[in-house]
């Protein structure tokens, strides 16, 4: 299986060749040449496999270039109690990512595929988990070492951390906006004591942080020298790895391979919902994909009208589902390539045009880029928006509907799944958290705490372990020098 950029650029690469790197050489993304097919003698089979061996099976069509032995070993100690130690009590655990059955009838099927028992309680560690050890990995074979160096404003790096914490050959350097996230969030990053885990508390906002991230990767030297990478949404690894539980999802409600299912994704940077599209492609009877958005709804309104418009910085919200707060969609272009039959030279044209005039319209009316939102509906992408009142709702009804407490991007995902529903289709959403984590709204919503998992009772009070800096990207740099002795 070979890799190639969105954007055309010539060489192919391997797996292995794209695991630690970010961006293609022309600023594209990574995509396979070809997405593998299932065979429905293979989904039979495959409905009978553990976790872990999916994983695998799923996995092996991507990075033929690991040996079996080697890609089975990862995955075996990948998916583990780890990925699902906050399992709710009565939650058959051995089956990773369980499905609960919300409503069950002739007119309307509604199921919730937990994602968000793993240690930071998001669907990230999904991903992120098996990613600590496909690094860790290569790196040994390879003999090498990596330094990863990013900005955080929550879950993200949380995932990143407990990922690599203890893995060899690598060390984690994340900043975050000093005194911006909650208490459960910093409590969860600081209380990490790893030695090769830095934390670096920013005296400024999450776009501070993102600045000097930026200005670090631009010196191209110094990011050699120190050996600098990065875990962001667009790495091809942890898109692939999301596959294996849209295939889960989807053996786990059915019985036959006659029978489909649809989707709904509480969407941000398009990384989880675009694991989705991939199982699709690769003939997972999938019948609709549904993107849910928050008050961010850069991708609903593409969905709906075919145009692509980037927000500003003051045009994006801070809202109470936050790990959906986006401007731009880093993973979209994924998409935009298949919906473009495989044009790279429109993908690039397209993509230099959201730099310079913030956006591209395929609506197919006069002075537009393209018609092609008319092929959307054969991808089965529909969307919907969930505002905060929305959330409260949400988050009020379900629990009094089916006795669950659901955590607020979920919530948005409930809101629009409900929208498109179908007779005879189980629509499964994705829960991308726990309520845990997001607790201020959850109190606003049921005027109760929601349920802490066994373990983190007291996190808040716990020794934390971090370094507070300033925005000098100078003295930044010579921490991490310092630090890595490189
Ligand atoms: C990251 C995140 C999302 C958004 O996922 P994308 O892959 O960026 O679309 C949604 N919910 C939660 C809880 C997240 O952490």
């Amino acid at each position: 299986m070979q890799y190639a950029s969105t954007r055309g650029h010539a060489a192919e690469q391997t797996f292995s060749e794209i695991l630690l790197g970010g961006l293609a050489p022309d600023g594209g993304l990574y995509l396979p040449c070809e997405y593998p097919q299932v065979s429905a003698d293979e989904l039979n089979t495959w409905r009978k496999l553990s976790y872990a061996d999916l994983a695998f099976a799923v996995l092996s069509k991507f990075a033929t270039d690991i040996p079996a032995v080697d890609l089975k070993a990862i995955t075996d100690k990948t998916y583990t109690s780890v990925v699902y130690c906050n399992a709710r009590t009565g939650e058959d655990a051995a089956q990773i990512t369980p499905l609960r059955v919300l409503e069950s009838s002739e007119q309307r099927s509604l199921l919730l595929q937990a994602l968000s028992n793993g240690p930071t309680l998001a669907f990230k560690d999904m991903a992120m988990q098996l990613l600590g050890n496909l690094f860790e990995y290569t790196l040994a074979k390879n003999n090498a070492e990596l330094n990863i160096f990013g900005a955080t404003s929550g879950d993200t790096g949380s995932a990143a951390e407990y990922a690599m914490r203890g893995k060899k050959g690598i060390r984690v350097f994340m900043l975050s906006p000093h005194k911006k996230m909650s208490a459960f969030q910093t409590a969860q990053m600081f209380s990490l004591q790893d030695p090769n885990i830095f934390n670096i508390a920013v005296e400024g906002v999450f776009d501070d942080c993102q600045d000097m991230v930026k200005a670090v990767s631009n010196d191209l030297g110094y990011k050699q020298q120190q050996k600098i990478g990065t875990v962001n949404s667009i790495n091809w690894a942890r898109v692939v790895a999301q596959v294996v539980y849209y295939f889960r999802g989807y053996l786990s409600a059915t019985t036959s391979n006659d029978q489909k299912v649809s989707f709904t994704v509480p969407s941000g940077n398009f990384g989880n919902i675009c694991a989705g599209h991939i199982a699709r492609m690769m003939g997972l009877p999938i019948e609709k994909l549904v993107v849910a958005t928050n008050e961010n709804d850069v991708l609903d309104e593409f969905f709906r009208t075919g145009i692509y418009r980037v927000r500003k910085s003051a045009e994006t919200w801070h809202t109470t589902s936050p790990s959906m707060d986006i401007s731009k969609a880093s993973n979209f272009e994924r998409f935009v390539f298949d919906l473009l039959g495989g044009d790279a030279a429109r993908v690039k044209a397209l993509f230099n045009k959201v730099e310079t005039q913030g956006g591209f319209d395929l609506s197919g009316q006069p002075g537009s880029d393209g018609d092609e939102f008319q092929k959307i509906a054969q991808f089965g992408f529909v969307s919907g928006k969930s505002v905060h009142a929305d959330r409260l709702k949400t988050i009020c009804a379900v629990e009094k509907n089916y006795s669950i407490t659901i955590d607020t991007h979920t919530a948005d995902g409930i809101k629009v799944a409900l929208e498109h529903t179908e007779p005879g289709v189980p629509m499964i959403v994705l829960e991308t958290a726990l309520p845990a984590k997001f607790n201020e709204t959850i109190k606003e919503a049921l005027g109760r705490d929601a349920e802490r998992p066994v373990g983190f009772e007291n996190i808040e009070s716990l020794p934390q372990r971090f370094t507070v800096m300033s925005t000098d990207v100078t003295k930044m740099k010579a921490f991490i020098a310092e630090k890595t002795g490189l």
